[in-house]
């Protein structure tokens, strides 16, 4: 079985800033990439807030140039997922999703968050007709067309800013009286002419004989002024969070309520020794590339600590 020192699982910024460390601290990092090679940021359009890029960078184009810093470092990259976690005994043993096993001292995970759903049906029969949880990869195919987005945080705004430049019309559908995203972000869509926010609206279900033709949505659902109402969309959008990508650690690694890792004290060190969460798996608050970045370094440092200790 193939050994491994340090095994980095995910390609965000976590996981890139995790392998660029661990690769200068000749740890011999070997960082599995995952399904979707970079991240969510591969799906963002501009980041504007990360230090060092004084016109803002694309997504896209950041993870590919972190990418080619962890090849520079000696990090082996690798396509493919780990599918299967076993801490039940040292060294620590993982399963690609081509079957193939290996093992390794200390371990980074990195694997991000994906996008949540409301829960409906109608989400599930639309599901690329209609119906998308990426504004920037899908956002193209509804030009000149009307949408609407769901959600009132800074993903919601900056997607339907997004949208905004590409549509007709877009519609957010908002489910409290208010916007939840930072001042900068609602500043943006509230000045888009072609941006109407639907406060205090909840999504009932979709409708459409081909693809969605509209929605089902119901304002002030449950109190007197409630009015159930079709609007009519070529477009269905979710920007309500994430869900942590945690599944296959669950029976060994703590994670909160909400399912991500728990990380405690000074360090990335979870309840597993050896074993190190960074990114947006451990962070349910912050959610920025430049923390995902930093704790990436973090969990990097911490794992070189462990690993010198032990004398590997
Ligand atoms: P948030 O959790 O901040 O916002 C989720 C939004 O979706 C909220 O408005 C929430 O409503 C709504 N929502 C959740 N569940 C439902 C539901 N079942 N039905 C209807 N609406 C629902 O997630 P984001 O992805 O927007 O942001 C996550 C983090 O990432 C934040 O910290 C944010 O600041 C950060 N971020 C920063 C960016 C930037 O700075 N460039 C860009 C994007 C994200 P409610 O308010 O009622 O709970």
């Amino acid at each position: 079985m193939e050994h491994i020192r340090c095994l980095i699982i995910g390609s965000g910024p976590a996981g890139y800033t995790a392998a660029i460390y661990a690769g200068r601290a000749n740890l011999q990092p070997v960082e599995y990439c995952g399904m979707q090679t970079g991240g969510q940021l591969t799906q963002t359009t501009i980041v504007d807030n990360f230090p060092g890029y004084p016109q803002g960078v694309d997504g896209n184009q950041m993870m590919i140039e972190l990418r080619e810093q962890a090849e520079r470092f000696g990090v082996d990259l690798r396509d493919g997922e780990i599918v299967k976690a076993d801490f039940s005994r040292k060294p620590y043993v993982f399963t690609t999703d081509r079957g193939v096993e290996l093992e390794a001292d200390s371990v980074i995970i990195a694997t991000g968050a994906t996008a949540k759903y409301l829960g409906l049906p109608d989400e599930q029969k639309y599901m690329g007709q209609g119906v998308s949880v990426c504004a920037t990869c899908d956002g193209f195919f509804y030009r000149k067309k009307t949408v609407a987005i769901v959600g009132g945080g800074d993903t919601a705004c900056e997607e339907a800013h997004y949208l905004s430049g590409l549509c007709k019309k877009v519609y957010m559908i908002v489910r409290k009286p208010y916007l939840r995203a930072s001042e900068a972000m609602k500043r943006r869509v509230e000045e888009a002419e072609n941006i109407e926010i639907l406060y205090e609206t909840n999504t009932l279900g979709l409708y459409g004989k081909a693809g969605v033709e509209g929605a089902h949505v119901v304002y002030r659902k449950g109190e007197s002024e409630e009015r159930a109402y079709d609007l009519p969309i070529d477009g269905f959008f979710l920007a309500i969070g994430h869900k942590p990508q945690t599944a296959i650690f669950k029976d060994a690694i703590a994670l909160d309520e909400q399912g991500f890792i728990k990380v405690e004290g000074q360090n990335q060190a979870t309840n597993v020794e050896g074993v190190f969460a960074a990114g947006d798996v451990c962070d349910p608050y912050y959610r920025q590339a430049i923390v995902a970045a930093g704790s990436g370094a973090k969990a990097a440092l911490d794992a070189q600590a462990y690993l010198s200790a032990l004398g590997k």
